[in-house]
């Protein structure tokens, strides 16, 4: 039996960090805990999970898991968590999650509680804490039965240590042919970047409305994450407006990013942007406008035209 399955997410060639930081919390949990992987392919990827402190890594490996569907996934890992017993289902929050434990959670018959930010013991159990109102309230909240499925907030947890210990790695068998097929892969489209990931790069910057066309913003925000060596995000607006991608956009309906240094350009501040910010550690604004309520949460603040600003601090940084 192990108290608590940890499911792990990867990009067919390596773990995503994120997905570690939720083992932290599986460790505060209590408890004998596993690491799942689903895919195909996945022996570099298992191997690299040896060391995490987990009684075991369990990988589900067959071709009819080498597209992450989120009915086959589901069905799988809840086949898992039965079998083991598990008693906290565990993945970090993310949009791969937000699609397959729900479900998972739907076929286990358990509740389930998204983006924990830490746990308390409450009356003899444990109270799990979250944030509600696009982060501008925290609600403490307990969960009836024996079962549960959960999401951590990768940016509330630290990076698990390795340590030398290795754990043996399972093969998870199951019946590829029972395995839903209402939803069939067609294609994949990505954008090759060499770029850091949004959530786990140290140095994110980001571009709002002001930034007018596409190709204003990668000059700008691309040109000044690039020369910082840091990732890209958008506002909503930015995105809605066709200037980004929708997978850069940050906030309560996009990523969560808790950079060293996040740079805000032409950003507002409204809550649902800041609910994805709050958490960095340095955060710098750069507004025409001095009353903006970004203002009121960056560490440093400059106010002026970001379209003569930001050319010049790009050339500075060039320049070293
Ligand atoms: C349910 C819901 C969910 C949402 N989820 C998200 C979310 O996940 N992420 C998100 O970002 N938003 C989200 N929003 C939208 C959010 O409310 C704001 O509308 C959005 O964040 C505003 O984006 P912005 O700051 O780019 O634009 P604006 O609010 O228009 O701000 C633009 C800023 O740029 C400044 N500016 C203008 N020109 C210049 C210039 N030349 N130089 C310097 N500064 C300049 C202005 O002073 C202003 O402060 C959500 C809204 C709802 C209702």
């Amino acid at each position: 039996m192990v108290e608590t399955l940890v499911l792990i997410e990867h990009d067919r060639r390596q773990v995503k960090r994120p997905s570690l930081h939720a083992i932290t919390l599986a460790q505060q949990l209590g408890g004998e805990y596993a690491l799942l992987v689903l895919g195909h392919g996945l022996d570099e990827i298992a191997a690299s999970l040896v060391s995490y402190g987990a009684a075991a890594v369990i990988v589900a490996d067959d071709p009819a898991l080498a597209e992450p569907l989120a009915d086959r996934y589901a069905t799988v890992i809840a086949e898992v968590a039965r079998k083991r017993g598990t008693k906290t289902l565990l993945g970090t929050s993310s949009t791969f999650s937000k699609d397959v434990l729900p479900r998972a959670a739907a076929l286990l018959d358990a509740p389930m509680v998204t983006d924990v930010l830490a746990i308390e013991e409450m009356d003899g159990s444990i109270a799990y804490r979250r944030p509600i109102n696009a982060g501008s309230m925290l609600a403490t909240v307990k969960v009836e039965g024996d079962r549960r499925v959960l999401t951590a907030r990768a940016t509330a947890f630290e990076a698990p240590a390795a340590n030398v210990a290795v754990c043996p790695t399972e093969r998870f068998l199951f019946d590829a042919a029972s395995l839903p097929n209402g939803v069939q892969f067609i294609s994949r489209e990505q954008r090759a970047s060499e770029r850091p990931d949004l959530t786990e790069s140290r140095v994110v910057v980001s571009g709002g409305r002001p930034l007018r066309d596409p190709e204003t913003f990668e000059r700008l925000v691309g040109g000044l994450a690039d020369a910082l060596g840091g990732a890209v995000g958008a506002t909503r607006a930015a995105v809605d407006a066709g200037m980004a991608p929708n997978d850069y956009q940050i906030g309560q309906t996009g990523k969560v990013v808790a950079p060293e240094l996040y740079i805000a350009l032409g950003i507002s501040g409204a809550i649902q942007h800041l609910a994805g910010i709050k958490d960095s550690r340095i955060i710098v604004a750069i507004n025409k406008d001095p009353d903006a309520p970004i203002f009121q949460i960056a560490t440093y603040g400059l106010v002026g035209d970001l379209h003569q600003i930001v050319p010049q601090l790009i050339e500075s940084i060039r320049r070293g």
